[in-house]
């Protein structure tokens, strides 16, 4: 089969677009042809630098597909050949201590698929029975590949971590990015009032059309300033910061009192510092946001089930041209996700 796969780490002229074997599968494993796989950060900055523990080369990336079954183990009841299907990428056992506990986050011998095992840049893909869900006739094979990682995660850090409330204020910073333009559609369900972030006004209006009561261009207006501007002075009560110490301190003093700073990412670096008499004299909470859970993919597949999103795809290229999707993701050129097809095709499925 063709697949996107690097033996080196390095800069996009790594990736090779080759042959390699189809995955065999196990009696507890099912095998998809991918139709359709978005990508992700994870899959450029770990083409420089291995990221998740256990990582090895070479690598296949491509961490959200939507395919459909080919084959299966013969213990797999779940789905059959011929089923349309999405994959949770977070794979864990099910079996240890912390997945019993339904802290199936820390799984002890937890996989990303496309993270540390091999993904879906390819025409096939494996995954296990347990995290292959079949997908409704309405739901586009598209629309699936853009749900796992990017909703997923917004969700955990704004709904499980944060606890957002109807009635809040959040602040979303880089409303262009996948997480973003998920969070964004996610705090809208959850009640709360959007104050978005994001470099140009094209990524303005963008946001403004998906939700956001409030658009920022960062390159013209103090963010600040205009947070404090339409909060009458009180701040916001959370900040979903994924962009790392670029922002850091000025979401710390975007914030109402007793705000919390959810963060989940470090696209500028990974250092910041805080004022603490700043944060301890007004409650301030900063809130590490962790990987997802299997319960909260179900979640968020069920919302997805019921139209409650709809993501935004901004470029859809046959998978030959990867090298092209993560050049253009990396110089922040998109709006939403980037989707690859292994048919090469480049129309919507
Ligand atoms: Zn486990």
């Amino acid at each position: 089969m063709k697949a996107i796969i690097y033996h080196e780490f390095g800069d996009i002229d790594v990736l090779r677009y080759e042959d390699v074997p189809v995955p065999e599968i196990n009696d507890d494993e099912v095998l998809i042809r991918v139709r359709s796989v978005s990508l992700n950060h994870l899959d450029h900055l770990q083409r420089r630098v291995p990221i998740l523990p256990g990582f090895s080369l070479p690598h296949i990336p491509g961490m959200d597909v939507a395919g459909d079954v080919e084959r299966v183990g013969g213990r797999v009841e779940r789905v059959h050949p011929g089923d349309r299907v999405v994959i949770n990428p977070s794979i864990n056992c099910q079996r240890c201590v912390r997945c019993v506990k339904g802290q199936d986050n820390y799984c002890v011998s937890l996989k990303v698929l496309g993270g540390n095992i091999d993904g879906g840049f390819a025409e096939f893909v494996k995954a296990p029975a347990t995290h292959v869900y079949r997908l409704p006739d309405h739901l586009s094979y598209d629309v699936a590949a853009c749900m796992p990682t990017v909703y997923v995660t917004a969700w955990h850090a704004l709904v499980d971590r944060a606890r957002l409330r109807v009635g809040e204020d959040v602040l979303i910073h880089a409303a262009g990015s996948g997480v973003s333009m998920a969070a964004i559609q996610i705090a809208k369900l959850c009640g709360a009032r959007v104050i978005a972030t994001a470099g140009t006004e094209y990524k303005v209006e963008r946001a403004k059309q998906l939700g956001a009561d409030v658009a920022i261009n960062y390159t013209r207006d103090d963010f600040l300033d205009v947070v404090r501007q339409v909060t009458n002075g009180k701040g916001v009560e959370v900040v979903l910061d994924h962009v790392g110490p670029a922002t850091w301190e000025k979401s710390v003093l975007s914030l109402a009192a007793r705000g919390r700073l959810v963060y989940c990412g470090t696209t500028t670096g990974t250092r910041a510092s805080i004022d603490l008499p700043q944060t301890y004299h007004w409650g301030i909470t900063f809130i590490g946001s962790d990987g997802f859970t299997l319960a909260e993919f179900e979640d968020v597949f069920a919302l997805f089930v019921q139209g409650k999103f709809q993501p935004v795809i901004d470029t859809i290229l046959p998978l030959e041209r990867a090298a092209e999707a993560q050049r253009r993701m990396a110089e922040r050129k998109i709006f939403g996700k980037v989707i690859l097809h292994p048919d090469g095709s480049d129309r919507p499925l």
